[in-house]
């Protein structure tokens, strides 16, 4: 890598972790109504702004150590854990797609896409909920990021509509089994959408390894949560930031993935 490309790299990752901060904001704000631009951020237990110099992502957090400045209330780690990940989600996209023009629409929309799933992921995190309009815009986004790579690069446009049929079909059977065997509700349909386009945009193979990773990685940390937990209430698992966790990076390393796939292990 070329000093320039580092350089880019490391300016990528503060833009997404910007980007991710204003994700918390609203993911935070709009289920509750509030306006999204006004006022500043502020702390949510004693409502005192919060000054720009502690507002930096990732670094206000680390050296404040996870409490707001004034009255020592606990910010979540989850809000950290967002802006790592929006940063790490720019960076990457970049170093897989900002290299030529050709590559450009790709990037530009995988770093729209990221920032929705941060609000998404946040938004279940506050509510245990997936909002209709911000799957809509996932599909918008899935669409255009595959029928780019269908059209310009050539891929199979099959891989895509298989990994829809693969996401539908898989968590949907779940779901009805679950209904009909447990009689409860294991999936959320919000869940069932999130996946089914999530296999447009990432395709079958990437798909399922992404499930996979997913379930694993929520299942640890959901159970180390429960082991830990004081409180005794039965905790509601949202598996929604695991998934989008998961789905969000085969839509940055899935081809490379598949290409790795094809070309060294057959
Ligand atoms: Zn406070």
């Amino acid at each position: 890598m070329e000093a320039f490309e580092i350089l880019f790299a490391i300016f990528a990752f503060i833009f997404g972790a910007v980007f991710a901060s204003f994700a918390g904001v609203v993911a935070y704000r709009a289920p509750k109504g509030l306006s999204i631009v006004k006022p500043d951020s502020y702390c949510p237990s004693c409502k005192r702004p919060i000054k720009h110099v502690d507002n930096i992502p990732v670094l206000s957090w680390l050296l404040l150590g996870g409490k707001c400045r004034y009255c020592k209330s606990k910010i979540g780690v989850f809000s950290l854990l967002m802006e790592i990940c929006g940063g790490l989600g720019f960076m990457f996209a970049y170093l897989q797609y900002g290299d030529t023009y050709k590559n450009l629409p790709i990037f530009i929309a995988l770093m729209l896409l990221v920032f929705l799933f941060l609000v998404m992921a946040g938004i279940d995190h506050e509510t245990h909920d997936i909002y209709h309009i911000t799957l809509v815009l996932f599909a918008v986004i899935a669409i255009f990021i595959t029928g780019y790579r269908v059209l310009v690069f050539e891929s199979n446009i099959w891989d895509y509509v298989g990994g829809a049929a693969l996401g539908f079909g898989f968590f949907g059977a779940i779901k009805l089994i679950a209904k009909f065997v447990l009689k409860k509700d294991a999936l959320g349909t919000g869940d069932i959408y999130l996946v089914g386009i999530g296999g447009f945009l990432v395709g079958a193979f990437p798909l399922l390894l992404a499930i996979m990773f997913s379930t694993l990685l929520g299942s640890i940390i959901e159970i180390i949560k429960i082991r830990t937990s004081k409180s005794q209430r039965e905790a509601e698992i949202a598996f929604g930031p695991y998934l989008l966790l998961g789905i969000g990076f085969m839509a940055i390393y899935g081809e490379s993935i598949m290409k790795f796939y094809w070309e060294v292990l057959l």
